[in-house]
């Protein structure tokens, strides 16, 4: 026999009453508890972001009680949870009320203030196993005269409340609540909504929408239209404000993007994360990785795919901008040419795979450490090493098969997969791949050598049809294989680890050495340093005097080239550009909006 209760749901409301300490108060009420104990917890993990975050350390004065306001025991399992005994002859109802506090404003934790609220669901929202699947309704009380108003992409009610269907749309629901401005409009059957926290005037505020709106036709025209969001709106909810912290965050029906971003400065700097974060609403979103479904909202999520899902949301984040006319063609090939410089020349790159750089994201996306890492001689961000994948598969499917292009592969991928019902694996990309440019070789040795394997494509013969070249950044100047030289109290101090397989790493060196004397003369700064070394040539062999940590040392080491590349056009080298490249680059970046405008309603 089960017991009538009441179906199960969950009630938050949430008040500010001292938002000027950040804090926020909290009271939950579930209804039809079966459970003896109803076992409560704050989440450990946000979704779209990797690391772990134990945002119970944020909560306080915790307390449970009945439907009855009696006091119910609570105790606590573990650093996340509290479990709430029932009493005797319960009506299933639970009450926890708890302060949290929130003083950073990005697209995970809170931020809790006299100016808003912005709030990240799994840094302030307590939730029950048991009512992952139950219905959820929040009511938010605004303080009094703030002339706060709610944006968010949570289902509104007729009475001023809002819903979600489960605790998986809950915690990728956030909510700003402000003094914001709100610019609205519709494309393709969908309305897009821009809500802006920000300093700036009214016509800033417009100026920047109508990027937006740039932005979202550029993208939907990669897709061949819009998915159908849920509540048919989608919104960018931006917060630029001095304090916050620069950020963005993917959702289903939004985005959030934060940071100390001046409009009447930056606009066209800003506009890369919204290039970049609504390119989520597709990818990462709905055609979704398998190994993030279920997302997991008490362990670190890990995925090999995020080359695919952040990476080549970073390619077509900048390739939008470069197609709807908003980013000059010498800054995209910079963009292009640092990510490629990055997968060529980084020692990482023999250390991990691309594969195995996206499983790595948990000890890197926003995760904090007391000890360090060698991440300088092991790891390359997988947004950088996905999107210098995509450019170069972009580029050979363009110079292989031709009418063909990586566009195709977006696409295929949303039509297989576009919805979070069919997420996809690696052996799904692959074979879409196979699909698209019907050529089942083209795709195992692509994945089999440069995404699964560690070979970089080669980029210098894939870039020459864009009328482009792979050169060395900085001719004839010498390197010794740190990022980092400080000037220190006995000389030149390695700042940076040094680079594996590098001069200094050769020579035993480490971070932390002094370098005191050059070619048997003390060196007392950076600049006599460098001026040392500038007067040997490549491939000299120079002597140097360090303190280390083992005690002085006299190394002698190799010269080399600077290994830095980048990637520049053609107008660039002074060359001729011929018709063949313009056609390339045209079929390549050339807008694919169709219908001028397009933005009507
Ligand atoms: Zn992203």
């Amino acid at each position: 026999m089960i017991a009538v209760l009441p179906a199960a749901s969950v009630q938050y409301e949430l008040s500010f009453p001292n938002a000027v300490h950040h804090e926020a108060q909290v009271r939950v009420t579930f209804t039809g508890v079966t459970q003896p104990v109803l076992e409560v917890v704050m989440s450990s993990s946000s979704p779209g972001r990797y690391a772990i975050h134990e945002f119970a350390k944020n909560v306080y004065n915790f307390k449970a009680m009945d439907g009855d306001g009696r006091a119910l025991e609570v105790s606590r399992p573990n650093i996340s949870g509290w479990n709430v005994k029932l009493g005797k002859g319960s009506s299933g109802t639970v009450t926890v009320e708890y302060t949290v506090f929130g003083d950073r404003t990005d697209g995970t934790y809170a931020g809790i203030d006299e100016t808003h609220a912005h709030l990240n669901m799994p840094a302030v929202l307590v939730w029950a196993h048991g009512f992952e699947h139950a219905r959820v309704k929040l009511e938010f009380h605004v303080p009094a005269g703030s002339q706060w108003t709610p944006a968010t992409q949570l289902l509104p009610n007729a009475d001023g409340t809002w819903s979600a269907p489960g605790l998986e749309w809950l915690m990728d629901s956030p909510i700003e609540l402000s003094a914001q401005t709100v610019r609205e409009w519709r494309v393709g059957g969908e309305t897009f909504r821009m809500a802006l926290h920000h300093q700036g005037t009214d016509a800033e505020a417009d100026a920047y929408a109508e990027m937006c709106k740039k932005v979202v036709l550029e993208e939907g025209a990669i897709f061949g239209g819009f998915p159908k969001y849920d509540d048919g709106t989608y919104t960018f909810l931006l917060d630029y404000l001095p304090y916050d912290s620069g950020d963005g965050m993917e959702h289903r029906d939004s985005t959030v993007i934060t940071g100390p971003v001046v409009l009447k400065n930056s606009a066209s700097r800003a506009i890369s994360a919204v290039s970049h974060e609504f390119f989520h609403c597709w990818n990462v979103k709905r055609i979704r990785p398998k190994s993030l479904e279920p997302f997991d909202f008490e362990h670190a999520d890990m995925s090999g795919e995020l080359w695919f899902a952040e990476g080549f949301t970073n390619y077509y984040g900048v390739l939008a901008l470069e197609r709807a006319g908003l980013m000059p063609f010498e800054e995209f090939t910079r963009d292009m040419g640092s990510a490629v410089n990055a997968v060529t020349t980084h020692p990482g790159r023999e250390i991990f795979s691309a594969v195995e750089m996206s499983e790595h994201a948990p000890f890197v996306d926003a995760a904090t450490s007391i000890d360090p890492t060698n991440t300088q001689n092991t790891f390359i961000s997988y947004y950088t090493y996905g999107q210098a994948l995509a450019f170069g598969i972009d580029l050979a499917i363009r110079a292989r098969f031709p009418g063909k292009s990586l566009d195709d592969w977006m696409r295929a991928m949303w039509r297989e997969h576009g919805d979070i019902e069919e997420p996809y694996t690696m052996t799904d990309l692959q074979q879409s791949l196979a699909e698209t440019v019907g050529d089942k070789a083209f795709a195992e040795e692509l994945f089999t050598k440069h995404i699964i394997g560690k070979e970089p494509l080669a980029y210098a013969r894939l870039i020459e049809p864009a009328g482009l070249s792979l050169q060395l950044a900085h001719p004839g100047k010498s390197w010794l294989g740190v990022q980092r030289l400080d000037a220190s109290a006995k000389g030149v101090q390695l700042g940076s680890a040094a680079l594996r397989g590098s001069p200094v790493y050769q020579a035993g060196l480490e971070k932390g050495d002094e370098i005191v004397a050059c070619d048997g003369k003390d060196v007392k700064s950076v600049d006599q340093l460098e001026a040392c070394l500038g007067r040997q040539s490549l491939g000299d062999k120079v002597k140097l005097k360090a303190m280390t940590r083992g005690g002085e040392k006299e190394v002698e080491l190799t010269l080399w080239q600077d290994p830095r590349v980048e990637v520049v056009t053609d107008e660039h080298l002074g060359k001729e550009v011929t018709a063949k490249v313009k056609e390339f680059r045209e079929a390549w970046l050339a807008t694919k909006v169709t219908g001028a405008s397009g933005s009507a309603n």
